[in-house]
């Protein structure tokens, strides 16, 4: 590897050394008002409100949305989700998944630009910063200054706010898991008697994974900012092979705007042989991931329309028409015209609606119901008794409804089988009950050594609840 400061001793111009290590230059976006710098804001407010609020929002005695990992039950609004609706879950990513990709291949990275937490948290710590440390010049300035009170007053409030948000945000992250407002009561410091000490009531592990991601919402949109989007998000790397011709997305109007140039006001640029481009470079100081749009399309670009605004405003000024950077596609710069019906985007459209028919039909159908049989392998396979075949079994119901149910077991199968000595069960809401059961079965009446039994639990209060399972009935070998 070759020091970027080394000067190669060649003659040949063609070789160029580069050092990969390069350091990251500090970006300053400048600020901007326009369409898209409000739209962002609109879609942002509405999500982080959401994602604030909800742990908060009790549904009964628990949490509307609430993810029990010690239980083991996810809890969103009147639903309860068990392991076994692991397939629920699975399906539910396929389909956001889809979705992410329908919208690509329609309009590029508009989820980067609008809706990605990272995208709006780090919108928010700008906007505190441009708060204390002022615009894009005033900035840059006060950055270049030697420390003195003023800078360590703006500097100290920024970082003060950032972290709050930080704590705010990781508490609120932690309350989705563990019911916020006992986690809030429980981060509070008292001071102990009987230790002496200084002390929290909320669990250790809660308090770690607060501080934990309080330091990673810091770190992420107080100083990664735009390089998670760069180096990390791994959507940022393979987003380009959804994108054809005809995705909107960001776009320079190069026909337009070359050559581009400084001019006078009211000189005639065109017979200069400019373009529209005054070459003014705000769209490059408003890009929160430092690129300039001119350059064409690039990975980097998260399509956050912010550069439309910029210029959109100079062209205002200069009296030229907006839009000389827009959403639009290459085939429309190329040709005039976007093909917004197109195989690629109606193969995602049906991927989605597929899905979200399947997933709502398993979900119309799922039983709030569990059943598990065991064969008792403890006792012997199999009892004879009076001429009677006799096995043991142990019946585990899962109640995964919201309300307590009294459970009758029926069996049916190669045989006519009866359950002894059985009584029905009542199991509460979350509960796994385990029964054991025998059955029996006349010797003459069993068709073969090993035959069919069903258990069907059905619940008294709703007929409809009913959930079955398939196991094995032993008796003697037929002769
Ligand atoms: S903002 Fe518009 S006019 Fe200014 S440099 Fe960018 S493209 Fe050119
Ligand atoms: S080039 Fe424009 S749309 Fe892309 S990230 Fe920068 S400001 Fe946003």
């Amino acid at each position: 590897m070759k020091d970027s400061n080394h000067k190669p001793e060649s003659n040949n111009n063609d070789i160029k050394y580069v050092n990969l290590y390069e350091t990251d230059n500090k970006i300053y976006t400048r600020k901007i008002k326009g369409f898209y710098q409000a739209l962002r804001r609109y879609t942002g407010i509405p999500l982080i409100l959401g994602f604030v609020l909800l742990p908060w929002i009790n549904l009964g005695d628990r949490p509307a949305v609430w993810f029990d990992l010690p239980e083991r039950q996810f809890h969103i609004l009147s639903v309860t989700f068990w392991p076994q609706d692991f397939m629920l879950l699975a399906w539910l990513l396929i389909i956001a998944a889809f979705l992410l990709f329908t919208v690509t291949v329609l309009l590029g990275r508009v989820w980067c630009g609008f809706t990605c937490p990272q995208t709006v948290w780090t919108l928010i710590y700008i906007a505190v910063e441009h708060f204390f440390e002022g615009d894009r010049n005033k900035r840059i300035k006060l950055d270049s200054q030697p420390w003195g009170v003023e800078k360590i007053l703006r500097k100290g409030a920024k970082h003060t706010v950032w972290l709050l948000i930080a704590f705010i945000t990781g508490l609120t992250f932690i309350g989705y898991f563990v019911p916020v407002k006992e986690l809030s009561v429980g981060l509070i410091p008292y001071f102990d008697k009987e230790h002496g000490m200084l002390t929290l009531d909320a669990h250790p592990a809660a308090i770690f994974w607060v501080f934990f991601f309080t330091a990673i919402t810091y770190l992420n949109a107080g100083w990664l900012r735009e390089q998670v989007c760069k180096f990390m998000c791994p959507y940022a790397r393979f987003q380009s092979v959804m994108y054809d011709e005809d995705t909107l997305a960001v776009h320079y109007d190069a026909a337009r705007g070359e050559n581009r140039g400084p001019r006078k006001a009211n000189q005639d640029y065109k017979a200069q042989g400019l373009g529209d481009c005054i070459d003014c470079s705000w769209c490059v100081q408003v890009c929160p991931v430092d690129i300039d749009i001119r350059d064409g399309l690039q990975y980097e670009c998260i399509n956050c329309g912010l550069c439309v605004d910029a210029c959109n405003q100079v062209m205002d000024k200069m009296d030229y028409p907006r839009g000389l950077i827009r959403f639009t596609s290459d085939d429309e710069l190329k040709t005039g015209k976007t093909r917004f019906i197109r195989p690629r985007l109606f193969g995602y459209l049906a991927g989605v609606i597929i899905m979200m028919a399947a997933f709502t039909t398993a979900l119309w159908v799922r039983q709030p119901l569990s059943v598990d049989v065991l064969r008792d392998r403890s006792t012997q396979m199999y009892r004879i008794v009076r001429g009677n075949v006799r096995n043991v079994y142990t019946v585990k119901i899962n109640n995964m409804s919201e309300t307590p149910h009294t459970y009758r077991i029926k069996v049916s199968g190669d045989a006519p089988y009866e359950l002894k000595r059985y009584r029905s069960v009542v199991v509460n809401s979350g509960e796994v009950f385990s029964i054991p059961v025998q059955v029996m079965v006349k010797k003459e009446a069993l068709p073969s050594a090993k035959n069919k039994i069903i258990f069907t639990v059905q619940s008294k209060e709703d007929n409809a609840v009913t959930a079955t399972e398939t196991s094995s009935f032993i008796g003697p070998t037929k002769k």
